[in-house]
């Protein structure tokens, strides 16, 4: 059985890498050395050439950075790595929890490691050279001590507390770490900005002004109860500009990065806003927050099944089984599950990104959330041609032309 098992897992890795080269291929297709006909007027000739460029780099790096980590991953499933690192941790501490932690831990620092080479280039080398990085290397350094310091306090208890349900209630331990996972997610959703953001970025309230008073103006005429909107530092890090709505309840808080405010008239930031209120009306964060706490207790219950089979260890080379091991094996097994449900979540969100934009066109000015949009593309260097079989399986927004298409639908309405 664990020899099934364990080919089954190589041929997952094989399979998902090479689809996902196939599909960044598909993507190179669409590009092309002069302006197409549909991104003229957004793109003029010269930007147009940069993006392709962008593109480009980016396309290269992706391949190389995901085929070293593709071969990396596949020698720890050939050569037993994961057996080593086990046998590593279990060398330092009897204790189950403290040598999953450890053994989680030595792995997700190794692989950290590994990727830094690749983020500094892509950060002071591509982004440099397209004039987008403000990280300064102090900034990249404290990034990445925060995000393993954050990793390993959140990631950490919560793996550790998973396990101590497990060691209380064994085959039932599925539904006491799904009401943990539940409330440590609506817990999250409601405190990240005030917890987590402020480790990385500095927000303030939008100041008083033209800007917040049409805000104002437009959320008063929706019935949208408006407290909080802030501004981020984003400039802090990049130029590259963006807005999101989080939160729920007393919490819910829209958030504007201060590269967006430079760059646009208080029409369009008014658009955007009124995007970004029209996810909160149409209740997309809860719909989000549910469908992953279904995910969740859906995972952890075939995961309950399994884990105490010897053929998950066996499969990665060891003989006593444990809840570590047994989480990694199942976690491979599971990705062609989770990749399927990926698509289902990639189409609800791009309906979503729809409605949100109707809501923006009806209850204000679709030219205006037009504009805007084609000015953060620019701005970004987005790509406007993207393969269409790429976007049905990553994008969780729809391509900027089909916006824009779905946008005019409006215009003429109005
Ligand atoms: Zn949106």
């Amino acid at each position: 059985m664990h020899e099934i098992l364990f080919w089954l897992i190589i041929a997952i890795l094989v399979l998902d890498f090479l689809f996902e080269k196939y599909l960044d291929y598909l993507n190179t297709t669409t590009m092309s050395e002069t302006l197409p006909d549909e991104v003229k007027g957004i793109y003029d000739e010269g930007k147009y050439k940069k993006q392709q460029a962008y593109q480009r780099e980016n396309h290269r790096i992706g391949i190389f950075s995901s085929a070293v980590s593709f071969l990396l991953t596949l020698a720890m499933f050939l050569f037993y790595g994961f057996a080593f690192v086990n046998n590593l941790a279990w060398g330092f501490t009897g204790n189950a929890i403290l040598a999953a932690l450890l053994f989680f831990g030595m792995i997700m620092f190794a692989s950290n490691i590994i990727d830094i080479p690749f983020s500094i280039y892509d950060t002071f080398k591509i982004e440099e050279k397209y004039g987008f990085n403000k990280t300064t290397p102090k900034t990249f350094v404290l990034d990445i001590i925060k995000g393993w310091l954050v990793g390993a306090l959140i990631g950490g208890g919560l793996l550790a507390l998973v396990i101590f349900i497990y060691q209380k209630t064994q085959n039932m331990f599925w539904i006491y770490a799904w009401i943990l996972v539940a409330v440590f997610s609506v817990f999250m959703t409601m405190f990240y900005s005030n917890i987590i953001v402020p480790l990385f970025n500095k927000q303030t309230p939008l100041e008083e002004g033209e800007l917040r008073d049409a805000i104002q103006r437009f959320s008063d005429k929706v019935g949208f109860k408006l407290d909080n909107i802030f501004v981020i530092d984003g400039s802090k890090r990049s130029t590259k500009a963006n807005a999101y709505f989080t939160g729920f309840g007393a919490k819910k808080r829209i958030v504007l990065y201060d590269t967006l405010i430079n760059d646009m008239e208080t029409e369009e930031l008014v658009a955007v806003l009124a995007h970004e209120i029209g996810h909160y009306k149409k209740k997309h964060v809860i719909q989000g927050l549910l469908i992953s706490l279904i995910q969740t207790g859906v995972i952890l219950f075939i995961f309950s099944l399994l884990i105490d089979s010897p053929a998950l260890g066996k499969a990665l080379g060891v003989e006593e089984p444990n809840f570590h091991i047994g989480l990694v094996a199942f976690g491979i097994l599971y990705s062609p599950v989770s990749f399927v449900l990926g698509i289902f979540m990639n189409v609800l969100s791009r309906k979503n990104e729809y409605q949100a934009d109707a809501f923006a066109a009806e209850h204000y000015k679709p030219e205006a959330l037009a504009s805007a949009l084609k000015k953060l593309s620019v701005k970004n260097l987005s790509n406007l041609t993207p393969h269409p079989k790429f976007v049905f399986f990553h994008y969780s927004h729809p391509p900027l032309l089909q916006r824009l298409a779905h946008l005019k639908k409006f215009e003429k309405e109005n």
